[in-house]
């Protein structure tokens, strides 16, 4: 804390990690004296650079960017640039932190990284966008490469920013390193499926999460937080699975549809025409909208997916939820729930899947991403879903197993931390003291 003071989001995220360990340690005196703890709390290099670029009016405007390179045991460093006004040095290093252990999760060979800038995309015209991405990427491409490190979207940024970048990367460079960022568009070596791929792989988690206890999400009422990338494949996924979704959200407010959210309207609305989604109920009136995103908690459901943004759901609304029943948790967004939500899902009888199990989708399939530019090929749309779907079903089983073992049964926030730690800490002692 003394080092790194005010960075409340990273504190808490180490927070969840190291009291997971405590079994690990005992097990494995080792990792004490390899020092592991001290050395991986602490990022290989943290960078942050100025960002000047003209809006429409002709006014010079300067941004902050940051780029996190936190650890590369196990491959180049790997994870999702943010744009958004929130972004500092604390929620890129929470944010790289966990990309570590999620990123050892599903198997891949790809370490923790994390980016972005505290420049707000809303109501910016394409020309901003685009000249800010620019600006943005004549400083990180020196920092980056598809050995070195290969950021991805996050909140914020989607194909059309990782558009722009790729551009202005390979036009600074002069080469066409296809692998050195994922997301890409189809057209120019980007993966199918990646774009659904958090979503589906947190259904995929939370669908293995119900069956060990003979549920499913067939006829269940479900609540998706958010509706961006994320949130909408989650939703896509959970409707294919027979589940009935009821609510969806942004920042400014929730729609609740008891009809079931009409997908095809919040693609059109959110994907295509970029609008809020208060401009839902205009075309079904029988939903509501309310002011407020957090108010979205209060709603009875089976299944909750929190697909926004972290911290969203706090003891408050994890009493409410548990209150009026909710069956399971699945975390599609980055630490969504604070630690105090946490412990009221983990003392009910809640299924509770955490975020750096449950959304490792997105960066396994950028991780296959890599793989099809590095061997000049393509996969289907169906071969992708399937490694996504094994990937998921893998995680899981580890995390579980992991919970079991250390003496945690059916604590997968226990699972996940360990059965991510084990793998990098066991790189890190094999590469000495770096
Ligand atoms: P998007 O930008 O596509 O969507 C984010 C959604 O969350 C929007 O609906 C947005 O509303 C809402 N939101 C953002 N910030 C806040 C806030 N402070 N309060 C309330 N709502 C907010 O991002 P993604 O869907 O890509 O990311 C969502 C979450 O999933 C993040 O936590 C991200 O780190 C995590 N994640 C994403 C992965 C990916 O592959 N994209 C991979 C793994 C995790 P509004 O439009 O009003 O801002």
């Amino acid at each position: 804390i003394a080092r790194n003071p005010y960075e409340c989001e990273f504190h808490q995220a180490v927070k969840e990690i190291f009291d997971s360990l405590v079994p690990v340690f005992v097990k494995y005196p080792q990792y004490m004296d390899h020092s592991i703890l001290e050395r991986i709390v602490e990022p290989e290099r943290v960078i942050t650079f100025r960002v000047p670029w003209v809006d429409d009016r002709g006014k010079v405007q300067v941004n902050r960017g940051f780029r996190v390179q936190f650890n590369s045991a196990i491959g180049p460093y790997k994870g999702g640039l943010r744009f958004h006004p929130s972004v500092n040095s604390s929620i890129v290093k929470f944010l790289g932190f966990e990309q570590i252990f999620k990123n050892s999760l599903t198997c891949q060979p790809i370490g923790g990284g994390k980016g972005g800038a505290d420049f707000d995309p809303k109501g910016k015209s394409d020309g901003e966008i685009m000249r800010f991405t620019q600006s943005f990427m004549t400083e990180l491409y020196r920092h980056i490469g598809p050995d070195i490190d290969v950021p991805a979207g996050d909140i914020g940024v989607g194909a059309r920013e990782i558009g722009y970048m790729f551009g202005q990367y390979k036009r600074i460079r002069g080469s066409y390193e296809a692998g050195v960022l994922t997301g890409k568009g189809l057209g120019y070596g980007g993966s199918l499926t990646r774009k659904e791929a958090t979503g589906y792989g947190t259904v995929y988690f939370v669908e293995e999460m119900l069956k060990d206890k003979g549920l499913s999400f067939k006829g269940s009422n479900v609540i998706v937080s958010g509706s961006g990338n994320v949130s909408i494949y989650a939703m896509e996924k959970a409707m294919q699975l027979g589940a009935k979704v009821v609510a969806c959200s942004d920042s400014n407010g929730y729609v609740y549809d008891q009809n079931g959210i009409n997908l095809d309207t919040v693609k059109r609305l959110k994907e295509v025409e970029r609008k809020r989604i208060r401009e839902y109920v205009k075309e079904h009136p029988q939903a509501l909208y309310v002011e407020g995103c957090s108010g979205i908690w209060s709603l009875p459901c089976d299944i909750a997916l929190p697909c926004a943004t972290q911290n969203e759901i706090d003891e408050s609304s994890a009493e409410i939820l548990v209150a009026n029943g909710v069956k399971a948790v699945g975390e599609g967004a980055n630490m969504p729930s604070t630690l105090e939500a946490i412990d009221v899902f983990l003392n009910s009888d809640v299924l509770f899947a955490p975020g750096k199990a449950a959304n490792a989708g997105g960066v396994a399939v950028s991780s296959l991403e890599m793989s099809q530019n590095s061997m000049r090929l393509s996969w289907t749309f169906e071969e992708v879903d399937a490694k996504l779907h094994q990937i998921m079903e893998n995680i899981y089983r580890n995390t579980i197993n992991a919970a079991e073992e250390y003496g945690h049964p059916g604590n997968l926030v226990v699972g996940a931390n360990i059965a991510g730690f084990i793998r990098v800490a066991d790189a890190m002692i094999a590469h000495g003291v770096i």
